[in-house]
């Protein structure tokens, strides 16, 4: 990765994604960290006074844990470091409310931001910059060499805060069967520091995101899901009937998965590589169409 990065930082949850970067020899490419104290009020009057000086020419912020109004720094740290693109990610659904990040985006001229939530859903985005990072970190992906047991498993793009890796090495060894639900146990052992809150714009919370991510990795390499939503066509309306309540309230379909898909019959298909068996649209479905299933091959 041949990017300067400099890191505006606040809190736990900044610390251990700076510190696994530089154990996946990142740190030369860390040309400036910014601390900034983790108990400023939420609402800032002057953000003049937070704005800090000299600061060293970079091509890519990551502003990591910024709680609040103090967000409002990121554009005159990007104009003073001539940053092209940021990165901005969220893992509490309080952290940077929309209007705020309508906020920041306004003053954000000729540069990217994007405000990945949580962090481990980062995918390319056809920016120089990020998608230079976003090769090493972000959404979990795997390689994995396996016959009844994973024998081999190598991480292509791990979470940023090192759970992937954590996981990865846990997982050798393991029968295949059971890798899909053994990685969502060993991702929660980490521990995750996103946050158990329900985020309202997504339905569940940003850990289970995470959680859901691990193990869409896994499956893919493996080529079936432990359990997956699956759709009855018999019993599912689609259409008018039921307004595709099951898209509305899929927290995976919300963050841009393409988990439910409308066939051309107007009906419904769940994906297994993405669906997190949340069980929400099962719930939710008027017509008691849908349940969860064990051992769905993927397509
Ligand atoms: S699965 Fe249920 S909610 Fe979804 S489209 Fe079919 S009937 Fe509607
Ligand atoms: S169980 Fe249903 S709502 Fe939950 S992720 Fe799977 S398809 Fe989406």
């Amino acid at each position: 990765m041949d990017i300067r990065i400099f890191i505006i930082s606040s809190g736990n949850y900044s610390s251990r994604i700076i510190n696994n970067m530089a154990q996946m020899g990142f740190a030369e490419n860390i040309v400036g960290i910014h601390e900034v104290d983790e108990n400023l009020p939420e609402f800032i009057d002057n953000i003049e006074e937070y704005i800090p000086e000299n600061l060293p020419e970079a091509d890519l912020i990551l502003s990591i844990g910024l709680y609040g109004d103090i967000n409002m720094i990121i554009p005159h740290v990007a104009e003073k470091t001539n940053a092209k693109s940021i990165i901005t990610p969220i893992y509490d659904p309080k952290q940077i409310p929309l209007g705020l990040q309508k906020e920041i985006e306004s003053e954000i001229n000729d540069k990217t931001i994007i405000f990945p939530k949580p962090f481990c859903t980062l995918k390319p985005v056809g920016d120089k910059y990020i998608d230079a990072f976003a090769e090493v970190f972000g959404e979990p992906e795997l390689e994995i060499e396996s016959d009844k047991l994973i024998r081999k498993i190598k991480v292509k793009r791990g979470a940023p805060c090192g759970s992937t890796w954590f996981v990865a090495e846990k997982l050798e060894n393991t029968p295949v069967d059971g890798a899909e639900l053994e990685s969502g146990m060993r991702y929660h052992n980490y521990p995750c520091l996103a946050s158990m809150g329900n985020d309202n714009q997504i339905g569940d919370t940003l850990m289970h995101i995470a959680g859901y991510k691990i193990k869409e990795a896994v499956k893919k390499e493996l080529g079936f899901a432990a359990k997956s939503a699956v759709v009855n066509e018999k019993r599912c309306e689609g259409g008018d009937n039921c307004n595709y309540i099951c898209r509305d309230v899929c927290p995976t379909f919300k963050i841009g998965d393409n988990t439910i898909i409308i066939k051309e019959n107007h009906k419904v298909k769940i994906n297994p590589k993405t669906c997190g068996y949340c069980e929400i649209c099962v719930q939710k479905c008027p017509f008691e169409a849908i349940k969860i299933e064990d051992n769905v091959k993927l397509e």
